[in-house]
This record gives C-alpha cells, structure tokens and sequence, in this order.
C-alpha cells in the first residue's frame, strides 16, 4: 500500500463526537466540530456532522474552500479572525465568522452587502488566553458598533482558553465570560444566540456538575479527533484514541555496531538500527508513539532511525505510529502523506469505545 499514509477510521470519529455531542446536548451546549488540525478534511468533517455537530469550525479559509468544494453545505465558522484581504472570499463560503477588528468587520459588512447576503459576528473575548481577543472592557462598544453596521450580524460572543497563554478553563472564569454574555445582551438586546465557551480544554468544566450559565456551544477538535484533553493530555472515557494511525515503510535495516566505545560485548543482543522513510518535513516525530520495541533514536528532514532489539523490521515493512494533535496536525498537512479513510461503516447507534492507557472521567 502506499507509504507513508494516514489510515482514518471514520467510525471512531463519528463516535466521538456522539459521545461528546450526546452529554453536551443534556448540558444545553452544542457543538461545532474543529476541521483545522485535519486541514477541512471532507469526509472527516461529513463523520463530524453525523456525529451531531451543529456546525464546522475552520480557522483557514483555503480549508473552508475545499469543504465547500466537496459539497458539504452545514454552517461554517471561521474561528481564526479573518484577514482584511480575505473578506469578500469568507462571506462567499462562512455563515459566521470570529472577529475582534471592526475595521475587519466593516470589510465583511461592506463584501456581504455586494454580495447581497448578511455575514454573522461573533465577538472574541479575550479571558485570559493573551492570544486573539477583545478586552471585556471594550466589548460593549464593539459590540455597538457591529450592531450598527450594515451587511453584519451580531449573532454571540466567544471565549478560547489554553492555546497560547495556557488560561486554564474554570468555574470562576466561566461564570465570568456567563456574566458578560448577559451583559452584552443587556446593553445590545437579544443577539447573544452563540455563547460559545472554548475549546476541548473546556469539557471538564462543561461535563462537571457546576452551572453552566448561558454558554451554549464550544468549538472541539482535539477531544473529537484524538480522544484527550488537551491541558492533561488524559484520555476522555468512552472516546477512541486511535481514530489515527500513521503509517511509514522501512528502507534501511542492520546491524551497524558504530564507534567501538559504545559497541555492545559481542555476548551481547546486538541492536538492529532500522531507518522509516518519515522525517522531520512529515510530522512532529517527538508527537509519535512508537510500538514497543522499538525507540526512535533521531531523525532528520526524511529519515527516521529506529532501533528494535526484539523482532527485527525488514525493508519493506511498515510502522504503525500514533500521533499527538501536533504530528497529526503536520501530518495532515504534509503533501507526502496520504489520508486513507477506513471503518467508513454506516453510523451504528451505540459504538464501545475500548481503550487502555490514562482516563479522565467526565461525569
Ligand atoms: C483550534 C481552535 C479550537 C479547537 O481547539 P481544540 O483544542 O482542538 O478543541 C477552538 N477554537 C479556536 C478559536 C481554535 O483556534
């Protein structure tokens, strides 16, 4: 088969995200499903959508086009504030965008309206994160102003926490960012339909038993994608993990016993160095799990070299890796690697999640 490829079993994700989707709804949020790390994949974006996402979130137009172009036609929200050069292009393929420039927000006002169509806004906050984000304190000036002009609508406010500043989610500050959605719509009237409150960091906040004020959506990638948290790297009970599996060839494999200082006594298992046709332009290598038996001893742009002292890989042989969210995320976007999908089953009402390794319970 061809090497090296991403097999993508979409099942697994389907599943995920009806678990997630299924304990969310009972909370009263929903959820949009984040396609950035797997480059607005269609058919894993279509796995998410019959999972029970409510709408698509993509932070790269490029993405958002080749959903688009694949025929998927749910909401989609850019979730990266767009780029004054990108406007008339977003309010052509998104429904929503995230915003925190009204100079930006007047470009998609002004491009909607040539368009004949009304952009929706929802506001970024800044929590804490130090990453995008309007200060709390300017927030209802933004938000005034957006409801002013033409072509736009202010359809919620967002909060994102854990990406840059490392802001971890918590009851105070979740109730903080609740108390200033009803502020908002205090100030400006109804136009608080999206609440949304996070990311995947969010879930232990929003499947614990504490209130969970007026956020209504979170935006979910890793969680659906790979079955963690990502501020524990825990894995969610009940979600699969190896939704993913990188796969790579081996083209090299010997025994080269190297500087005599450090040769093993011929007594001695000798080490079998073996070299995987993946490299440092592929993937994250320090994001893979390698099967055991087997320890990656470096890497450079191309080669991976390895070292087995059980079973001996042979040239031609596969390795199977898994992949944190930052090796899927390179891999994903790396020209040389194929995604293949696999376990393209129709939906089945209950799948079982079986998984070993650390679990996070959530309620
Ligand atoms: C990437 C991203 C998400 C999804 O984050 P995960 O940790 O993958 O769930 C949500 N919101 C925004 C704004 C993002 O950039």
């Amino acid at each position: 088969m061809i090497a090296p490829r991403i097999e993508v079993d979409l099942a697994k994700i389907r599943h995920n995200t009806r678990y997630l989707v299924d304990r969310l709804t009972s909370r009263g949020i929903s959820v949009t499903a984040v396609t950035k790390a797997v480059c607005g994949h269609p058919g894993i974006a279509q796995a998410m959508l019959d999972g029970g996402a409510v709408e698509l979130g993509e932070s790269r137009l490029r993405n958002v086009e080749r959903l688009r172009q694949a025929g998927i036609t749910a909401p989609i929200a850019l979730i990266r504030t767009p780029m004054a050069s990108q406007t008339d292009q977003v309010v052509l393929c998104c429904d929503t965008s995230y915003n925190t420039e009204i100079e930006v927000i007047a470009r998609l006002g002004a491009a909607a309206r040539r368009n004949g169509s009304v952009h929706n806004i929802v506001l970024m906050v800044e929590m804490g994160d130090m990453r995008d984000g309007i200060l709390p304190e300017n927030l209802q000036g933004v938000a005034a102003q957006v409801r002013a002009l033409p072509g736009v609508a202010l359809t919620g406010i967002g909060a994102n926490y854990a990406c840059l500043g490392g802001a971890v989610p918590d009851a105070a500050g979740m109730a903080g960012f609740s108390a200033i959605a009803r502020e908002t719509a205090a100030a400006c009237g109804p136009c608080m339909d999206t609440v949304s409150g996070g990311n995947s960091a969010n879930l232990p906040w929003a499947l614990g038993h504490g209130p969970k004020g007026c956020i209504n959506n979170l935006r979910l990638g890793e969680a659906i994608l790979l079955g963690v948290e990502p501020v524990s790297g825990d894995q969610i009970d009940g979600l699969h993990t190896d939704a993913f599996t990188l796969i790579a060839e081996v083209i090299e494999a010997k025994v080269k016993p190297g500087p005599t200082a450090l040769r093993p006594a011929p007594d001695q298992v000798q080490p079998v160095r073996s070299i995987v046709a993946i490299g440092k332009q592929d993937t994250d290598i320090s994001g893979l799990a390698l099967p055991e038996g087997i320890t990656c001893l470096g890497a450079t742009s191309d080669h991976m070299v390895v070292q087995t002292t059980a079973a001996r890989l042979r040239v031609g042989g596969e390795v199977r890796f898994l992949m944190n969210y930052s090796a899927l995320m390179r891999a994903m976007a790396a020209p040389d690697i194929a995604a293949v999908m696999v376990g393209d089953t129709p939906p089945r009402e209950r799948d079982t999640a079986s998984c070993d390794g650390p679990r996070l319970a959530l309620a």
